[in-house]
């Protein structure tokens, strides 16, 4: 089931010019009614749950209505984020309530580079099955460090 927007609670992220669901959701379904200054959903079919504009709405204005075999009517899946924690309530249909805190990454939005140190893409190698991170061997190149 789709996410939906709290017009109650939206402030359409102050007037800026791309609202913070806009920027984060990987299918591009955000959008901001400029009367209104309130975003909605506006493909609500294509969304997949993923939480991102939940997670990063400055305002908790963002829900998302889940399936009913995984959240009964009336249950409740919220999370809250923090600058280094987010905080998960878990509303159950008897009205019993859970909270889990669980610590996030700090890297600052935006600073990630994905491609620093990497070859630079190669037309040549457009036939090539193997993925950009695997060599002949494949295996992958992937480090700890490069999920810092
Ligand atoms: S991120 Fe939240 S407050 Fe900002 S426009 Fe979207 S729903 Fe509204
Ligand atoms: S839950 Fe994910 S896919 Fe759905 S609107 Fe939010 S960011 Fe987009």
């Amino acid at each position: 089931m789709p996410s939906f927007v709290n017009p109650e609670k939206c402030d359409g992220c102050k007037g800026g010019e791309k609202t913070a669901c806009m920027y984060i959701c990987p299918n591009d379904l955000m959008v901001l009614n400029p009367d209104e200054m309130r975003a909605y959903n506006q493909e609500p079919d294509q969304c997949w749950e993923c939480y991102s504009c939940v997670k990063i709405c400055p305002q908790g204005a963002i829900e998302v209505r889940h399936y009913a075999d995984l959240a009964p009517m009336g249950g409740y899946v919220q999370p809250m984020r923090g600058t280094d924690s987010i905080m998960w309530t878990v509303k159950f249909r008897n009205g019993n309530m859970k909270r889990f805190k669980f610590p996030i990454r700090t890297t600052a939005e935006g600073s990630i580079k994905p491609y620093e140190g990497k070859p630079s893409p190669d037309a040549s190698a457009l036939d090539n099955e193997l993925l950009f991170t695997e060599t002949a061997g494949g295996r992958p190149e992937c480090k700890p460090s490069d999920f810092d």
